[in-house]
This record gives C-alpha cells, sequence and structure tokens, in this order.
C-alpha cells in the first residue's frame, strides 16, 4: 500500500475506537459535530500529498522507488530537516496556522526510538531496534497516523512513581508474559488522538531502578481494548461561522486524557521494558526531535498574528504612529529569530554515530522559548492595535438585519475601509487571541512541548560554558584547571 487518499483516512477512523466527549460516547468522530472540525482539519495531511503544487515537498521515494509521506523520511543530513521543516510550515499554513500533529510528532518518537534503542540493544542484549524498524515500516508502508502519549499526570511533582500516593500517576506495567506486556495508568494532554491511527508511549522522565516498571516505550492501534480517549472539549471555535471565528471554524485540534485500562501490547510492539537508565535518554531523545517540529509549525501563527495587526493599523489609520511601528517590527523581530533559529537548528544539526541527524540542541530550545517568553506580549502589541472592538463589535446576525446593518456601515467603517470587513479583520484576532481558541493557544505556547523552565533546563545544561570559561581565562592569562 502507497500513499493513502483522505477517504481511505478518514475511513480508517471510524474502527469501533473507544471516545468521549462530553460525557457521551462518539460513535463516529469524523461526523461528530465538534470532533469532525478536528478530523477535517487532519485529513488535510493527505489532501497536500496529492496537491500538484505540494506534491514533491510532502512525499519521498525511498531507494526501491516506492513513494511515501516524508514524514517518515528518517533524516540523514541539515537538508533532510530543512525538508521537514519546511513542510511542516508549508502544512500548519495551509491548515490556518493550526499544526496538523498525525504525523509529525510520531514520527519524531520513531526518530527518538531508533536511536535509543540501538544504545539499549548494545548495553542490555535486546532485541529492541528490530521491532522500532519494523514499525516504522509498517507506518511508512501504510500511510499511518500516530499520537505520542508521554505526559504522564504525574500526581504530586516533587515525587518519583513509585513514592506517589497512586500508584497509577505514571504508566506502568502490571504483568509480563511470554507474548507481551500489561499496562495501566493515563497520560494527559495527548494530541490528535482520536484522529490517528495508531499511539506510541513514552516514559515522561528519568527514573531510578525502585521505578523500573514504569520504564515502558510501546506502540499500539488506538482502537486496542482498554484504551479509552476522553477528549477535551476546550479549544473550540466560539462558533461554526467563518465570520467570527475564521480560523477555529474550519481548524482545530483535539486533546485527550488517554487511559489505559490494564491494555495488553503484544512483545513485538514493545520498545522498552524495564531497561530504566534508558528512561531519561528515551524522554530527552524524543523532545529534541519534538522541539524542532515545535519551532517548525510556529512562525505561521506568528506571521498571521503579524499580518492582522498591520492591516489593522492601515484600517484604523495609525499605520505611521510610532508606537505602531514599533509594535509591528517587535513582531517582526519575534518571529523571524524563531524561524531564523528554527533554521539554524536544521544546518546545525549532529548526525549520531547511526546516521541519523539531530536537530541543534541551543537553538531549538532557544527558539522554542522565545517563541514561549513573548507570546502573551505579542498578543498584547495586537490586541493594542486592533482595539477594543475585538470583543465589543456586532454579531454577523446583525449584519444581515435590514433593520441593523445600516448603523454598522455608517458607523463602523475605517480608514478607507468598509465596516465588514474591518469587522472580519476584527475578529481574526479574537480568533487568534481573545475566544477559547485563543486562550487555547496561550496555553500550547506555554505549556505543549515542555513547559518554558524545561527550555531553561536544557540550555543551561547544554550550553558549552567551558568555550567561554577558556575564553575568559586566556584573555585574563588564567591557568584553568
Ligand atoms: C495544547 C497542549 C498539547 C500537548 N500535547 C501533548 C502530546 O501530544 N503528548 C504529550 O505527551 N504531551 C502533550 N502536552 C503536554 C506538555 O508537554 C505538558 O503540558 C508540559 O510538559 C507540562 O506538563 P504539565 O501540563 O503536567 O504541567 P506541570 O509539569 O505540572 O507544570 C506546571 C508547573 O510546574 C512546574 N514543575 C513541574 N514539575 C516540577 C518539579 N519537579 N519541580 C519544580 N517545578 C516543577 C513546571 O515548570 C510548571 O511551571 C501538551 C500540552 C498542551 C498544553
Amino acid at each position: 500500500m502507497g500513499l493513502r487518499t483522505r477517504e481511505q483516512y478518514l475511513q480508517g477512523l471510524r474502527d469501533g475506537r473507544f471516545v468521549t466527549f462530553k460525557g457521551e460516547r462518539v460513535a463516529d468522530v469524523t461526523t461528530h459535530e465538534h470532533l469532525g472540525v478536528g478530523a477535517r482539519h487532519t485529513a488535510l495531511d493527505f489532501e497536500l500529498a496529492e496537491a500538484e503544487a505540494h506534491r514533491e515537498l510532502f512525499t519521498w521515494a525511498d531507494d526501491e522507488g516506492a513513494t511515501h509521506s516524508r514524514y517518515f523520511k528518517r533524516p540523514e543530513n541539515a537538508q533532510d530537516l530543512l525538508n521537514r521543516r519546511e513542510m511542516i510550515e508549508t502544512s500548519t499554513r495551509e491548515g490556518g496556522s493550526v499544526v496538523l500533529l498525525v504525523k509529525e510528532i510520531g514520527t519524531d518518537a520513531l526518530f527518538a526510538l531508533d536511536l535509543v534503542s540501538r544504545v539499549v540493544d548494545e548495553k542490555a542484549g535486546t532485541e529492541y531496534n528490530a521491532r522500532v524498524a519494523a514499525f516504522h515500516r509498517h507506518c511508512r508502508d501504510n500511510d499511518l497516523t500516530l499520537a505520542v502519549a508521554q505526559t504522564d499526570v504525574k500526581g504530586d511533582r516533587s515525587l518519583l512513581p513509585t513514592q506517589q500516593e497512586h500508584p497509577d500517576y505514571y504508566l506502568h506495567i502490571v504483568e509480563e508474559r511470554e507474548d507481551g506486556i500489561v499496562v495501566r495508568g493515563a497520560k494527559a494532554h495527548t494530541t490528535g488522538t482520536p484522529f490517528v491511527d495508531e499511539i506510541i508511549v513514552l516514559p515522561t522522565r528519568a527514573i531510578g531502578a525502585e521505578d523500573a516498571d514504569y520504564a515502558v516505550a510501546f506502540a499500539i492501534p488506538v482502537n486496542t481494548p482498554g484504551v479509552k480517549l476522553l477528549a477535551s472539549p476546550f479549544g473550540a471555535g466560539e462558533s461554526p461561522s467563518q465570520f467570527h471565528s475564521p480560523v477555529s471554524s474550519r481548524h482545530r485540534l483535539v486533546d485527550t486524557l488517554t487511559i489505559f485500562d490494564d491494555v495488553f501490547v503484544p512483545k513485538d510492539r514493545v520498545f522498552l521494558q524495564k531497561e530504566w537508565q534508558a528512561a531519561g535518554f528515551l524522554a530527552n531523545t524524543f523532545v529534541e526531535f519534538h522541539r524542532f517540529t515545535a519551532v517548525s509549525y510556529k512562525p505561521p501563527l506568528c506571521d498571521l498574528f503579524i499580518g492582522a495587526a498591520a492591516l489593522l493599523a492601515d484600517f484604523n489609520g495609525i499605520q505611521k504612529a510610532s508606537h505602531v511601528r514599533d509594535k509591528l517590527m517587535k513582531l517582526i523581530a519575534w518571529t523571524e529569530i524563531v524561524r531564523g533559529l528554527s533554521r539554524a537548528a536544521a544546518f546545525d544539526c549532529r548526525i549520531t554515530d547511526f546516521g541519523l541527524a539531530v536537530p541543534n540542541i541551543i537553538q531549538t530550545n532557544l527558539a522554542k522559548y522565545h517563541f514561549a517568553a513573548q507570546y502573551h506580549e505579542a498578543i498584547g502589541w495586537v490586541q493594542d492595535i486592533a482595539g477594543g472592538l475585538v470583543v465589543t463589535g456586532p454579531d454577523e446576525a446583525d449584519l444581515a438585519s435590514a433593520e441593523i446593518r445600516p448603523y454598522i456601515d455608517r458607523y463602523l467603517g475605517g480608514a478607507g475601509v468598509n465596516a465588514e470587513d474591518r469587522l472580519k479583520a476584527l475578529n481574526l484576532v479574537r480568533d487568534l487571541t481573545a475566544s477559547d481558541f485563543g486562550g487555547y493557544n496561550q496555553l500550547l505556547a506555554i505549556h505543549a512541548e515542555g513547559s518554558i523552565e524545561a527550555q531553561k533546563i536544557t540550555i543551561y545544561r547544554d550550553y558549552d560554558l567551558d568555550r567561554c570559561k577558556d575564553l575568559a581565562a586566556q584573555i585574563i592569562g588564567v591557568e584553568r584547571s
């Protein structure tokens, strides 16, 4: 099987999976009033691979000439990483600034599992790498979609898994059998789970020998018995109207509390089983790839902020005001630093002994840190330029009313723009920054791909401070011990 069509993908989601939304079982995620928006959004991945304008970027031919989705291309050099980031940025732009995330995050995990399983096999004499490679081929050849459930619910954050009041605050192995393992636990915030074929599970953190049962990684189909997806209703658009919610009426992510209620995982799908020394290594290696995905998909949203603010500066007749230029310049700097650092991370990648290209860790984390740390300030600049009508404007029904519309046309026009077009631009700002969807985006900016402190820790840990200390010592003539 080669590339799947959009219809084949959507058909694959009708497989009896256990999904709930607002207290009720969902029979079909693709036709559900709210979740269906997310399914149509993620189906864009398959449309882009078929579209003539995008086919070259979104597909790749292997050595035998078989065509696959480019997401499954193992990055071996800077160009592979640049192609990958370009593909992620393009699909996010086509998705109205919302990442699709049905192949991006899963392949990040596949690359990390490839690297880590080789090291574990070497040290422990296990055979995980062959299983990872077989699963990778299965996903590639069947053009499958994947979610990654890494973040455990974690209970008391200051305690390790076995120190917790409740043994299930981290996902763990409850039974080991000849033919596989049984796992129990719940993973939080898993993005896109209702719209994918497979879930990859990874450990969240480094652990000690006493927590070995919690050192577990595997992949299973979403409709595996015992897997339960509790879909979050938050982040939906405020209305299905394109006038009111120009982005979120058509594009959205859905995250789940992903429950593993004594789930059996067959042996060939287990990629880590109690090798506790590798749990932190796997968690961090995944993050190295996933933060690169993150900073590849952030720029389209930043571009939309710049565009909406600049349009409204024109519509409000303030484009020449010095404070407006200052805010637009700061938005541009914020955006292009993220974009530039993400490209630099590809150029400055490290090639491992196994020939895998890993994005530069400092540049990737700096891009993510810079994006997240300035996100709320950036929203403030856009809202300032737009004005209060972002949250006090009239409804679409008012525009449709013959009695009310003349007042809107008369009073809400701007500089060289009619009232309706100005309101459309204001609604874009509300959708992106001041709606349920806008609030979701704020939390996503701070926490998705790891909270801000995680980036700071990584930058400090991985930065070559010795190089700078040597330089300072050399200039003052001090010998470093
Ligand atoms: C929109 C969205 C999508 C996401 N998608 C996915 C996904 O697809 N898959 C996935 O696995 N995860 C996903 N995540 C999870 C994301 O990686 C986590 O939200 C993030 O790592 C923070 O974890 P948390 O939410 O449990 O918050 P916490 O870890 O509880 O963080 C809250 C605060 O506590 C601090 N803190 C936590 N532990 C400690 C400690 N030991 N000592 C000191 N301070 C501490 C943090 O720095 C932070 O300031 C997603 C999150 C969001 C918001």
